[in-house]
């Protein structure tokens, strides 16, 4: 049998036996699949299509011990390696060229205990995984606005999205999680063990190990919430941003209120000359009694003449869903992010300056509320530290044609510079696609980047995890 010839950590070329290779199929409880093995093209890919990436192998781990096997293969023979979670993310680090692809998608257990109100849930789970499970019991782990986001990545970046404002991060529930650290070793980080790394993986991403369970502890809600959305037409844009930012800043934690600026999608309840038009969108979800929420949202109807709005009670895991039919998998996708002090008069006027040159009909920028609960943790605390930003700004710039790339990430990018001026310098780190270094250090401020960069030097000293926003052992 022929030696494998895969990528090492530096780029060159490696060959692997073809004995090392079996031993390592022999040890996965899950399987180890090469280039011709049937599967590999599905198991490759990643939902942004503009990642097209061909690892050596792949090992479709199904266990805890599976990933040992996993990571212990790549750091003996020195293999580039990436971790898959959900795949979800924009800058296409689930996937490598060449080296092996550590895939736990398959690790999609998800077990609730309603009385301790604590959820175990495994490293390939989807938010929807986790919503179902959670909701079963009228309980959830907050996390964010897409039931196709992975929970491992989304984790371990920092995590938020519908509840945050009132049950705090993803990354403020965890209680625990199950780490093979870049040696094979599996250890247990919490509060009381490994604190220094448990402090790390709440924010620093992926690069101290290979998470393998995450312990979230849980809060009543739903199963119904107040939610929905409210359209304006596009020329009364700049009048219903001005009012949401008087709005957000006076909601209660209960309330959150994003405002996506966009074509219109064919809702059934937007008249049909609409479907397609830019508009703005308000959409609104309340953790709390309904009838409250239904008084507050009231006055976002006069914020302008909509054209119509879908507000009411709807199942809590159906309104995670709601928005999975514009991010769907398979088209290419870049993003830029800003974090925001507040929605000032500089990014209104950005916002509609450059949505009207969108490179695509799926392009939009939203502007997300953050705040309440979430900045109540201390910003070193974990390594997420943006506590008190009360806003950001993400562009999702998608499109199907490679030959429309430039065209589509130059958008973003010029939009990005006109925003920053009236951003903050700083990012949310799931929200930056590939933009190097520097973007990855604005994610963090100095002290904590130093922290992690020792962090970094003592579980990964040889920087095995370096597919990700990667922060260097040396600094
Ligand atoms: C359409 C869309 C909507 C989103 N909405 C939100 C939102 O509302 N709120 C929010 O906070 N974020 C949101 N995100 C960002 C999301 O949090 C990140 O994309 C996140 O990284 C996705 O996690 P994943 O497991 O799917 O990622 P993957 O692509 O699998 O991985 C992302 C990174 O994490 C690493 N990683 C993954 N799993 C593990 C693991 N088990 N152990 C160690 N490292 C691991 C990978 O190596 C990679 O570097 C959204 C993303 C998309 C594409």
């Amino acid at each position: 049998m022929a030696d494998t010839i895969l990528t090492g950590l530096d780029g060159q070329q490696i060959s692997v036996s073809a004995e090392q290779v079996k031993d390592l199929s022999d040890r996965m409880q899950g399987s180890l699949l090469g280039t011709a093995d049937q599967g590999y093209e599905d198991c490759r890919r990643i939902w942004n299509h503009m990642i097209d990436r061909r690892p050596g192998l792949i090992a479709m781990c199904e266990s805890a011990e599976d990933v040992q096997h996993a990571v212990r293969f790549a750091s003996e023979h020195g293999v580039l390696t990436a971790v898959c979670g959900g795949g979800h993310n924009v800058a296409g680090n689930a996937v490598c060229d060449g080296g092996i692809m550590v895939n736990l998608t398959r690790m999609k257990q998800a077990t609730v205990d309603p009385g301790a109100r604590i959820a175990n849930v495994g490293p390939g789970c989807q938010l929807a995984d986790l919503d179902r499970a959670t909701q079963e019991h009228g309980l959830v782990a907050p996390g964010g606005i897409i039931s196709e986001t992975g929970v491992a990545g989304l984790t371990l970046g920092g995590g938020f999205g519908w509840v945050s404002r009132k049950y705090g991060m993803t990354i403020d529930n965890l209680v625990s999680a199950d780490v093979v650290t870049a040696d094979g070793e599996l250890l247990k980080a919490s509060s009381t063990e490994n604190a220094d790394l448990f402090w790390g993986i709440r924010g620093g991403g992926g690069n101290f190990g290979v998470v393998t369970n995450f312990e979230f502890g849980l809060h009543p809600l739903g199963p119904e919430i107040y939610c929905g959305v409210i359209v304006f037409p596009f020329s009364e844009a700049r009048q219903v941003l001005e009012r949401y930012r008087e709005f957000a800043a006076a909601a209660p934690r209960e309330l959150t209120v994003w405002a996506v600026t966009r074509k219109a999608p064919p809702l059934p309840f937007l008249p049909e000359s609409v479907h397609g038009q830019l508009v703005q969108i308000i959409a609104v979800a309340y953790a709390g009694d309904p009838a409250e929420g239904e008084r507050l949202v009231a006055p976002v109807r006069g914020f302008g003449n909509a054209h119509g709005d879908h507000l009411g009670l709807a199942p809590f895991t159906a309104w995670q869903s709601a928005f999975d039919g514009l991010q769907t998998a398979g088209v290419r996708n870049y993003w830029k992010s800003h974090n925001l002090d507040s929605v000032n008069d500089g990014i209104i006027d950005t916002v509609i300056e450059y949505i009207q040159q969108a490179p695509g009909d799926q392009c939009e920028i939203f502007l997300a509320q953050l705040g309440g609960a979430m900045a109540e943790v201390g910003a070193t605390d974990t390594a997420y530290h943006h506590r008190s930003t009360p806003f950001l700004m993400n562009v999702h710039t998608r499109w199907q044609d490679a030959s429309d790339d430039d065209r589509a990430v130059g958008w973003a990018r010029s939009l990005f510079e006109a925003a920053a001026p009236h951003a903050s310098g700083s990012v949310y780190v799931n929200f930056v696609s590939n933009e190097g270094r520097q973007r990855v250090q604005d994610a963090y401020p100095a002290e904590t980047w130093d922290r992690l960069v020792s962090l970094k030097a003592k579980y990964d000293p040889r920087n095995l995890f370096r597919m990700n926003q990667n922060i260097p052992p040396q600094g």
